[in-house]
């Protein structure tokens, strides 16, 4: 598998997948390893998770410089996703036991109560968007509750997915309880029908989370699912304007587009629609572009050449159906993974820019005249991962929530993953949740004692 960077476009390594008898071995590896991991009590399992705090802050600037040249994101966010990760190992070192502690449930046995037990091996298969995030959102709740992980990560990065292993044995953690399995999607049967693995959980595209759905199911194994996205932001009269541009603006650019919950469908209501586009245009030509290793590059290029011809083709469908593109729409200086951050108008619900995920810097901003009006079309999309609302009447706001089909409503601030909150989707965004108590409790077996 050969890793080339975005930018430059230049081969940074050549990695030889791992064959089926070493995928084995290294399965058997690491089920030993976690039930010896599952043995040692909670308070101990939490302190492992102080120690990779410490670790990934140690190595921020070195974890940060291959994830941008692996994956193109721009460096300054490459930053800040260690810290966020480090966040999180904190959180967990500090709450777990809110999700795993004893339950007794008063009844007629001498002593009744609820355990929340390690199920074993979970498969982790992971994209590259937030190639360290979205290991860690997945696997320190899991580790922390006694289980142990086989990442399969995305095949662009599998220098930071080597990187994420060596990580937990610098923290301390005992061998093998975090292996990384270098696999393309074609050799993950084996590993989802071997007896040691308990679960399976993907976050990545609507497609791959059928097909490992389908195989999960094939061999009885739990999945939790983290799809795509295509969030509302819906903009009434009374709200702040130029901060909902701002947020708007930041929400869709955010990895250079490349984010499941970033905003993707933009509902602006009709009375301030236009000062909203100046707003956004007036945005969007402050960006600067570009080269993502500087620290002051916000737009960076595609993770991989075929998500732009991807966008690309969305785009010309989208304009051939009438849509307008007010700014960019082309390539930045020819660059082959690099789109300008382009803003469309006269969007109808049916051209690929609304009904499809676009993973990449376009913003379609559509009308409307009613609030009805504007819940009902923020629904109408297969997807159900976040939406942001943004209004000056907070009652309003109130009301608004429960009739908003997602996982995460935002009111007056963009949607976001917090290590306190819970994450995940409804429809075709995915089921299960990552983060917080439910998180936590996700990959456990909730275990009835009943003592007489
Ligand atoms: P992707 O192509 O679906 O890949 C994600 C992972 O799944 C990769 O490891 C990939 O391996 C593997 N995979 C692909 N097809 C598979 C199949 N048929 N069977 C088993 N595994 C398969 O997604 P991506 O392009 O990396 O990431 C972008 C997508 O992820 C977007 O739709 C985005 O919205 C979604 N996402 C969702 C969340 C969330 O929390 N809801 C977070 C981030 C991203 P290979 O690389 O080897 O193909």
């Amino acid at each position: 598998m050969r890793s080339i960077n975005p930018y430059t476009q230049e081969l940074i390594a050549e990695y030889e997948e791992h064959r089926l008898e070493e995928v084995r071995l290294f399965i058997t590896k690491a089920d030993r390893a976690q039930h010896l991991w599952a043995n040692n009590p909670l308070s101990e399992r939490v302190s492992y998770m102080r120690a990779l705090a410490l670790t990934l802050r140690s190595q921020k600037a070195e974890l940060a410089r291959l994830m941008t040249s692996e994956m193109g994101k721009p460096i300054s966010e490459s930053l800040a996703e260690v810290e966020k990760c480090a966040w999180l190992a904190e959180y967990l070192s500090e709450e777990s036991h809110l999700g795993l502690d004893s339950r007794d449930v008063i009844t007629e046995a001498r002593h009744s109560y609820v355990t929340y037990e390690a199920l074993g091996l979970i498969l982790a298969v992971m994209p590259w968007n937030f190639p360290l995030w979205q290991v860690l959102r997945l696997s320190l709740p899991a580790i922390v509750a006694g289980n142990g992980i086989l990442l399969k990560h995305a095949s662009n990065v599998w220098g930071t997915a080597l990187s994420i292993e060596k990580l937990f044995i610098q923290a301390g953690f005992p061998d093998h309880l975090f292996t990384t399995l270098l696999l393309t999607s074609k050799s993950i049967e084996p590993v989802v029908a071997h007896p040691a693995v308990r679960a399976v959980s993907l976050t990545g595209s609507e497609s791959a989370g059928k097909s490992i759905a389908a195989t999960a199911g094939r061999y009885l194994k739990k999945a939790v699912l983290e799809l795509g996205g295509s969030d509302a932001f819906l903009v009434l009269p009374d709200a702040e304007l130029q901060e909902a541009a701002v947020t708007a603006m930041q929400s869709r650019m955010l990895n250079s587009g490349q984010v499941c919950i970033s905003a993707k469908r933009f509902l602006i209501h009709e009375d301030i629609f236009d000062d909203f586009v100046d707003a956004q245009i007036d945005l969007l030509s402050q960006l600067s572009i570009g080269d993502p290793m500087l620290p002051t590059t916000h737009i960076g290029p595609l993770a991989r050449p075929e998500l732009l011809l991807q966008l690309e083709a969305q785009l010309q469908a989208s304009l051939q159906m009438g849509a307008i593109c007010i700014y960019g729409g082309k390539r930045f200086n020819s660059h082959p993974q690099i789109l300008e951050p382009s803003l469309l108008i006269d969007i109808q619900p049916d051209m690929p820019v609304w009904s499809e995920e676009t993973f990449g810097p376009v913003m379609p901003l559509m009308r409307f005249k009613t609030l009805e009006e504007g819940i009902r079309i923020a629904n109408d999309s297969r997807f159900g991962l976040g939406a942001s609302i943004w209004t000056g009447d907070l009652e309003l706001a109130k009301a608004i929530l429960p009739k908003i089909e997602a996982g995460s409503v935002y009111v007056n601030s963009m949607v976001k993953s917090d290590p306190r909150l819970p994450f995940g989707g409804i429809k075709h965004s995915g089921f299960g949740r990552e983060l917080s108590v439910e998180g936590i409790k996700e990959f456990v077996n909730i275990k009835t004692n009943w003592i007489n």
